[in-house]
């Protein structure tokens, strides 16, 4: 479970976009929402869509692996797909906030991977808003002002990488999900195999 987390304009959707190219064995993480599509925004691939009411339902039924309200709106991760991936021996990455990450590594302890992404500078986090061109001046406003409180969690990921240079950055988000892939707490199928070459097989 590799989770990313930023401030709102770091970056994430595009390297979330760039991890998931060519690698069969990650896919993403559709989480449910009660806030309103953005232009150009899918239902069902971008996020589930929904009113607060079938929101709550999702939570009050357990089927939310965690949930919180970002600004506004309240977001959570369904669990079922997540499970069903995860027992698929398949990798999932989520691009949640630092509440989410928190109620995620309470209950998936060494398998969950968490990668914070911070903006070179708070300008140029207020540009990638503003070309954006998605939300309204007064949402940018309010996504402005609660950054720095996301970026206050920044020491709790595992690792943290700077977005100052888009290729770079990727380049970094990649590696570290290969090394992670190779950890010797995730080989537990190579046990047999060890166990083999010992015997001289
Ligand atoms: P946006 O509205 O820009 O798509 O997302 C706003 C914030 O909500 C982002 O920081 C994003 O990472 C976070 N978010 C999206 N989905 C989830 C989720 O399922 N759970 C939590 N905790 N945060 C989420």
């Amino acid at each position: 479970m590799l989770v990313l987390s930023s401030p709102s304009g770091a970056g994430k959707s595009t390297i979330s976009r760039a991890l998931l190219e060519n690698d069969d064995r990650l896919s993403m993480s559709v989480s449910a929402t009660t806030r309103k599509p953005r232009p150009g925004e899918v239902d069902g691939k971008d996020y589930f869509f929904m009113e607060p009411v079938d929101f709550n339902l999702l939570v009050n039924k357990g089927q939310l692996l965690e949930h919180a309200k970002v600004f506004d709106n309240y977001y959570g991760t369904p669990s079922k797909p997540v499970e069903d991936a995860l027992s698929e021996g398949k990798d999932i990455l989520f691009d949640i906030d630092w509440q989410g990450t928190q109620q995620l590594a309470q209950k998936a302890g060494d398998d969950l991977v968490s990668i914070f992404i911070l903006p070179p500078s708070t300008k140029s986090l207020e540009t990638r808003l503003k070309t954006r061109a998605q939300d309204s001046d007064e949402v940018v406003a309010r996504r402005m002002s609660k950054a720095s409180e996301e970026i206050s969690h920044w020491a709790e990921y595992d690792y943290v990488v700077v977005n100052d240079d888009l290729e770079r950055c990727i380049g970094e988000v990649k590696a570290i999900l290969k090394a992670e892939r190779v950890r010797r707490i995730r080989r537990t199928g190579l046990l047999q195999f060890v166990d083999a070459l010992r015997e001289g097989y």
